[in-house]
């Protein structure tokens, strides 16, 4: 039996996270090397070396330039749309986060002792297909196996989940990060975890109430100086310091003050936790809108909520917790740390995946305690079920309008995994190819959509018009899509081509340029 060690890895937009199943079979965070739970999501390039997490970040000041933060926010751009040049090298976003693993996998290796050899990764819900693929090859650069990607508020869900699958219930989890915010509803029902709804904003986050107070300083400092601080990269990146901290103190206090000092001139300003809710209203309202949509999407009224669970830093904040009691008046549950729920929920998740690889290889890996632990009353193993976060089409020509249309292969909230075949006729006779383009989103029009990429499929020839083409989408549960083509009886799989990420091909390539830098 070869060994095998699992984590789940929270890999999160301001702050990373890694845990593990200990001995006893519960799950434990993994401090890293500086001893801290959780590891900011920044990097520092500093020659031949890498440095990642509170030192990089420390450094964000000193040396902006040498910096690499929000990066999350950039997965799933081709690199032509995205990347940072370092010491004449080209980083994707991909390779970006790779560092970021690699630096949490390091110190779990030697926290645990052991080599750790597989993974559970986190994505916020609303993550897309690109983001998606583009997160497992992140882990794959850093040399793991990626043996699924869940979403954040599934991951959270589980963590809280696991030890009262006694109870029936429903639970809103509310889960608002640094940079993305995702709002899911779960229902608990007879031992079984059901994904019911999911939505959320994945430009939405604690990022935006700091660059609130960044901007109200910077202006305060334009009108008595009559200079932009913000202009200067370094001058930035020590307000947006100090804005953060300003905002972890309103959480706790009514009144704070900013100083900031650019080019010998200061500014003080005061705020008070009221003002800052009023400037920042606007958001917390974002946040609520989602919620109802959410709600609608369940076709749920909430007084059906039992329980709202807080997951992420921002949930600490007092007006946000507001918000939400005015919206339900179901307990708000922080039994689970906000900062440390996904990554736990992961390692869950983790060791489901490997006692159901267990099931179908046969080779066990697990001890015969923790299938236990895992299981139902019934014996079988605990079962999460997610959903779609998108719909997944493909565009279609409307022979009567003369436009192209986009027709719902997997609507958006079906269980996953997932699968959908249709039959279609070509649009001539003769044809000799049929480009299949695949998007995602909620309109029929291709415009509207995200294009995931397109299938190119030889027909056979001399097809009339109006030959059955059959298109299978089959979405795993990474939610990564398949597609499948069967034209007159020719069967064939066929590969999306992205048009985002790295290819296949390049993966190889990236790793052993990555291993060649020292990570700490
Ligand atoms: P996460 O991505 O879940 O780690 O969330 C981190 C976000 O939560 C960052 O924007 C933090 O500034 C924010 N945060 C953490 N603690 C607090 C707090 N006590 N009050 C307000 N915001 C907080």
């Amino acid at each position: 039996m070869s060994h095998r060690k699992a984590v789940g890895i929270d890999l999160g937009t301001t702050f990373s996270a890694v845990a593990h199943l200990d001995a006893y079979g519960k799950p434990q965070i993994i401090p890293n090397a500086e001893s801290e739970r959780i590891t900011p999501s920044v990097i520092l390039f500093d020659g031949a070396n890498v440095i990642v997490g509170t030192h990089a970040k420390n450094n964000s000041v000193v040396e902006p330039e040498k910096i690499v933060d929000f990066v999350k926010r950039e997965i799933g751009k081709p690199k032509e749309q995205f990347h940072r040049e370092f010491g004449g090298k080209i980083y994707s976003a991909e390779e970006l986060s790779a560092l970021i693993v690699k630096k949490l996998i390091m110190d779990a290796e030697r926290y645990l002792n052991e080599p750790v050899t597989d993974a559970v990764i986190t994505v916020p819900a609303y993550f897309n297909d690109a983001e998606r693929t583009a997160t497992i090859t992140a882990g794959q650069l850093a040399g793991l196996n990626v043996l699924q990607i869940i979403n954040e508020p599934t991951a959270a869900a589980l963590a809280y989940g696991l030890d009262k699958l006694d109870h029936d219930q429903t639970v809103f989890v509310f889960d608002l990060g640094g940079g993305t915010f995702d709002v899911t509803i779960m229902r608990i029902e007879n031992q079984k975890l059901h994904i019911i709804a999911t939505n959320g904003d994945h430009r939405l986050g604690g990022k935006d109430w700091d660059d609130v107070i960044v901007n109200y300083v910077a202006e305060e400092f334009d009108h008595a100086h009559d200079e932009n601080p913000l202009l200067d990269l370094q001058s930035y990146q020590d307000l947006q310091t100090r804005g953060v901290a300003a905002k972890l103190q309103l959480s706790r206090r009514i009144h704070t003050a900013i100083v900031h000092n650019h080019h010998g001139k200061s500014v003080k300003v005061e705020v008070s936790r009221k003002d800052f809710e009023k400037r920042t209203r606007h958001l917390a309202e974002k946040c609520k809108t989602i919620c109802e949509i959410v709600m609608q999407e369940a076709k749920m009224k909430w007084d059906k909520i039992d329980k709202i669970l807080l997951v992420g830093g921002m949930t600490r904040m007092p007006m946000v917790r507001e918000m939400i009691s005015q919206l339900s008046s179901a307990p708000l549950v922080s039994d689970v740390n906000p900062d440390e729920a996904v990554a736990v929920g992961a390692a869950i998740q983790a060791t489901l995946s490997m006692l159901r690889e267990e099931e179908i290889t046969g080779e066990k890996v697990l001890g015969e305690n923790t299938r236990e632990q895992f299981s139902c009353r019934d014996g079988r193993l605990i079962q999460v079920t997610d959903i779609t976060s998108h719909t997944l089409g493909v565009v279609l020509w409307d022979e009567s309008n003369l436009e192209e249309y986009v027709f719902p292969m997997i609507k958006k909230r079906t269980a996953i995994p997932a699968s959908a075949k249709n039959s279609f006729g070509t649009a001539s006779a003769n044809m000799q190819h049929a480009l299949v383009k695949v998007v995602e989103g909620e309109s029929s029009l291709p415009g509207e959509c995200t294009p995931l990429g397109v299938c190119d499929i030889e027909l056979p020839p001399f097809l009339p018009k109006g030959s059955p083409v059959e298109l299978t989408y089959r979405y795993n549960a990474n939610q990564v899509l398949e597609v499948a083509v069967e034209a007159c009886g020719s069967q064939s799989k066929v590969s999306i081509e992205r048009n985002t990420g790295l290819a296949p091909n390049e993966i190889g390539k990236a790793i052993s340029s990555l291993e060649k830098l020292s990570v700490e």
